[in-house]
């Protein structure tokens, strides 16, 4: 961990391959990658790994260029929706695919015609087995397959078949279309594959012009060589299919050859990537949408607060390899403060205020204080805080009886307010009935002010506070993880509904925020000094005001009692 934020050229396996291929003008020089999305959800991030790699390399090579490219021959799951979603997702995170913006489907026609050269070199064949059928003549890892009793149609028949399937002669799952491969291969993928299926689903870009789809297998290769993609990386899944990618590619007499390169999928840590899992979370309402703070979805982080530098700068960190690992969600959340920290105005916010009262503080007096607005960056300049005579400050950062190493306000004690004074505790005010402490007295000393001769003064710690005639109210969410544990993978047998932490999202209303953010524009970031980082949610407007919880700041005091507690 000892290389955290220090940003140099990527380099990784793939980058190494492409540099070769170039150094030995195996594509004609040429450096063409895309990403190819399915728009059946949203992306998330996961899918930022693979955009970062892909527009990534071909950023970094003079006349690269990286396609964006919706593969969509899936018509039951995909719509208009999920890609206008994709789209704005990408340029989000700061990549252009300029007019590189394709979707397989455009290319049916052709796929077709490719399936149809296939047929007529006795490479293709028209199956007439059900689904169960196919399944039981496949074999197993370990016993090899059976030939269909339709394998040797002739090519006439086949072409027939073939066309009269897209005619729409037959009902859904009469016929596929299969390679004349090898059905006794050691690799599964390779016992004659179905690269076509009769599905009468309308498509949401091609309606009802076609009732024959092609599958992915078939489909992916052809899609990257009609493009004249140089290198079609995708995850390590897709390791086995890789033999398959090349005899589509061979078998079509496609334009080029595309090479396959795998590298292992991000996996994070606390919570679900998968896009079925997901969807599952929307429709069933576990959360408020695709862009809920909770999820790993773009739209979700972005909502959360993160920006699309601290995820690219994730990225690049946790690089490419070809070995699967879990990710750190802290490592995430570690990415997100050091941006923030160099960019987010500081301001105070109260999220469980307790009244604080100044006896020896002018009644009607009102001083604006001058307030750092990041002390890592002096441009964003200075800020004015009133002050007045009542104020609010954490619940938290009173204790009636203090804990060794709470170095915080209790009867008696000192504390500095940040930008202000020193007070003195000198009197508390409870609830008759429940005890519970409900005022605070205090002096201040004058001659303590921030700034001024009595500043040098020191105290064992600073507070934040707000003035309570000044306030604006505030709505907070504190997000935690969306699962309970870290690997959900690890817990057999139980689904990930059943993981899910009861308390992803705790909701704290009546918070106190300081008067300069009225009217926080949704999106805008803030640090709460020594709460975290704060992004202003889209349900902030109309005078009222609602800040996600981005992440906390590491809180030194949580931990001592942790270790306490422990200890
Ligand atoms: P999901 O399982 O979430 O639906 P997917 O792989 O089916 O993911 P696609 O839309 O097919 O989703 O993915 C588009 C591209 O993003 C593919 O090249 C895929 O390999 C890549 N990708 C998807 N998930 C990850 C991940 N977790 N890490 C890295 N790359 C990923
Ligand atoms: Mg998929």
């Amino acid at each position: 961990m000892s290389m955290l934020g220090a940003p140099s050229a990527p380099s990784d396996f793939i980058r190494a391959i492409v540099a070769q291929d170039l150094k030995s003008n195996k594509h004609g020089g040429r450096v063409v990658t895309r990403f190819p999305p399915e728009p059946n959800g949203y992306l998330h991030i996961g899918h930022a790994k693979s955009i970062c790699l892909n527009f990534g390399i071909a950023n970094e090579n003079p006349g690269g260029i990286c396609h964006l490219r919706f593969d969509d021959t899936n018509p039951s799951t995909e719509n208009v929706e999920y890609v206008e979603s994709i789209q704005s997702d990408v340029r989000w995170l700061g990549f252009d695919w300029r007019d590189r913006l394709f979707h397989a489907s455009d290319y049916f026609e052709r796929l077709y015609q490719f399936a149809v050269h296939l047929i007529k070199k006795g490479k293709a064949y028209v199956d007439s087995l059900s689904a169960d059928e196919i399944r039981a003549y496949r074999g197993t890892l370990t016993e090899p397959g059976k030939d269909s009793p339709y394998r040797t149609r002739s090519v006439e028949e086949n072409l027939d078949l073939f066309a009269r399937m897209r005619a729409g002669e037959f009902p859904d799952g009469a016929h596929v279309l299969r390679a004349k491969i090898d059905m006794a291969s050691p690799n599964i993928n390779m016992r004659d594959p179905v690269l076509y299926r009769i599905r009468r689903v309308p498509h949401y870009r091609t309606g009802d012009t076609w009732c024959i789809y092609p599958t992915y297998d078939y489909a992916h290769p052809l899609s990257d060589a009609i493009e004249g993609i140089t290198h079609s990386i995708c995850t390590l899944e897709f390791e086995d299919h890789r033999p398959l990618y090349d005899w589509v590619v061979e078998g079509g007499d496609a334009p080029c050859h595309p090479q396959q390169i795998e590298f292992a999928r991000l996996n994070l840590t606390h919570t679900v990537m998968s896009k079925r899992k997901l969807l599952q979370l929307v429709e069933q309402g576990q959360v408020v949408g695709w862009d809920d703070p909770r999820l790993p979805t773009l739209k979700g982080l972005r909502r959360r607060g993160y920006t699309p530098e601290a995820i690219r700068a994730f990225c690049e960190h946790i690089g490419v390899a070809k070995r699967d690992a879990v990710v750190e969600m802290a490592l995430l959340e570690h990415f997100i403060r050091e941006d923030l920290n160099k960019r987010a105005p500081r301001v105070m916010g109260v999220l469980r205020p307790l009244r604080l009262v100044l006896d020896n503080y002018p009644e009607g007096q009102v001083e604006e204080l001058e307030a750092v607005n990041n002390p890592e960056d002096p441009s964003m300049g200075l800020r004015k805080v009133p002050f007045s005579r009542v104020l609010y400050i954490e619940r938290e950062d009173f204790r009636e009886d203090p804990p060794k190493q709470f170095f915080r306000l209790a009867p008696g004690r000192e504390v500095r307010l940040r930008y202000a004074y020193i007070i003195q505790c000198v009197g508390v005010v409870k609830d008759q009935r429940t005890g519970e402490v409900v005022e605070l007295h205090c002096t201040y000393d004058p001659e303590t002010r921030s700034g001024g001769s009595g500043a040098a003064r020191k105290v064992k710690s600073t507070i934040h506070w707000v003035s309570a005639k000044q306030a604006l109210d505030a709505e907070v969410r504190l997000y935690d993880h969306l699962l309970i544990t870290a690997n959900p993978g690890e817990e057999e047998g139980r689904e990930f509904t059943e993981l899910l932490n009861p308390n992803s999202l705790e909701v704290v209303t009546g918070c106190k925020v300081e008067p300069s953010l009225a009217g926080a524009a949704s999106g805008s970031r803030y640090q709460f000094e020594r709460q975290g980082y704060f992004c202003a949610d889209p349900d902030s407007g109309s005078g009222k005001l609602v800040f996600n919880r981005t992440v906390a700041l590491r809180d030194s005091w949580a931990k001592i009692e942790k270790a306490q507690q422990l200890g």
